[in-house]
């Protein structure tokens, strides 16, 4: 029987962590996941993941098929070096000051290891398993608790400089706007994540009492994203004022990635997108009349493909993207 390759793809999140072994195809072979013990730091951590990283490893090797284990790729929120695999305080895992966390990890399972940023990892997923295969030329955005971005321009993800490019979710749609815990204002991030949705529909009702929030939430504090959309789906007008905010925002910060980037489609993942099209058909109208029309012809905004598997998935394809590029620049050297 051929030998198949396999990589384990890693997902550090701030809540979860989730490994699977994955081969060339995108077929997961065998996970296992945990909440992150994030009170308990670094090392507890690590630990517990490379515990998870062996388990899988063990589940992959007992199933009959001839694979080999040959790198591991992580995804991991930023602020990172992908070069070098170090991570630099990210704002979900405090005390995680500077984490070597390529070499550590690389020391204790024996494989090469390679980070990247979790949003890059999540469009290098797309690009190589998902909506983005094929495609030469997209963004793709997760709206969650923040908003992260990956860019892939001539079928390769855009790092910039020192690989921290992407940050489209500080991106200024308000100049004077809302304060962003980023120290910045009037950021996307500060309307259109998870968090930003529920904080100013806890400030409108604690304003006006009069709305349906409150009965399903409970309280002020209890109102979360969810709550909104449900209010929205009941036709609650001050929940629709506060939805119409965030999705006129994120299509308004989607015209300006469309004139920026020329792309041929704008891949939307994260939480808020289990909204579907109570999200997705007013932030097209509203990218869509704000970009200019020859970009516009050529874009679609639509869900991307991978849901919830996508952090192991991005994980794996930066494990296979950086083993070719290994191939191809021994190739070089030869
Ligand atoms: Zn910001």
């Amino acid at each position: 029987m051929n030998e198949q390759l396999v990589v384990l793809g890693v997902d550090i999140g701030g809540t979860k962590l989730a490994v699977g072994s994955v081969d060339a195809s995108g077929r997961i072979l065998a996970t296992a996941r945990a909440s992150t013990p994030v009170r308990e730091g670094p090392q507890r951590v690590l630990s517990l993941l490379i515990d998870l990283c062996k388990d899988v490893l063990a589940a992959t090797l007992r199933q009959a098929g001839n694979y080999r284990v040959v790198a591991v790729g992580v995804g991991c929120g930023g602020p990172l070096d992908p070069e070098r695999g170090i991570i630099y305080a990210p704002p979900n895992l405090p005390g995680w000051e500077e984490v070597h966390l390529a070499e550590d990890l690389t020391d204790r399972l024996g494989y090469p290891v390679y980070v990247e940023n979790d949003a890059n990892a999540a469009a290098l997923g797309e690009l190589r398993f998902g909506g983005g295969r094929g495609i030469k030329n997209f963004v793709y955005l997760t709206i969650s608790t923040g908003i992260g971005s990956g860019i892939v321009i001539g079928g390769k993800l855009y790092r910039g400089e020192n690989g921290n490019a992407g940050e489209i979710g500080h991106m200024c749609v308000a100049y004077d706007g809302r304060p962003c815990h980023c120290g910045s204002r009037g950021c996307l991030e500060a309307y259109a994540s998870g968090p930003s949705v529920a904080m100013r529909a806890r400030e409108a009702a604690a304003k006006d009492g009069n709305t349906l929030l409150l009965k399903l939430a409970g309280s002020v504090e209890a109102i979360r994203p969810e709550t909104v959309v449900a209010a929205v789906k009941q036709g609650d007008p001050l929940a629709t004022r506060v939805w119409e905010e965030t999705t006129f925002v994120l299509g308004v910060g989607i015209a300006n990635v469309i004139n920026i980037f020329n792309p041929r489609l704008v891949l939307l993942g994260g939480g808020l997108t289990q909204a579907g099209d109570l999200l997705f058909a007013p932030v097209r109208r509203v990218a869509l009349s704000r970009a200019f029309a020859r970009l516009t012809r050529v874009v679609d905004i639509v869900p991307a493909s991978l849901g919830e598997m996508v952090g192991v998935l991005g994980a794996a394809a930066v494990a296979f993207d950086r083993l070719e590029q290994r191939v191809m620049n021994v190739g070089n050297v030869i």
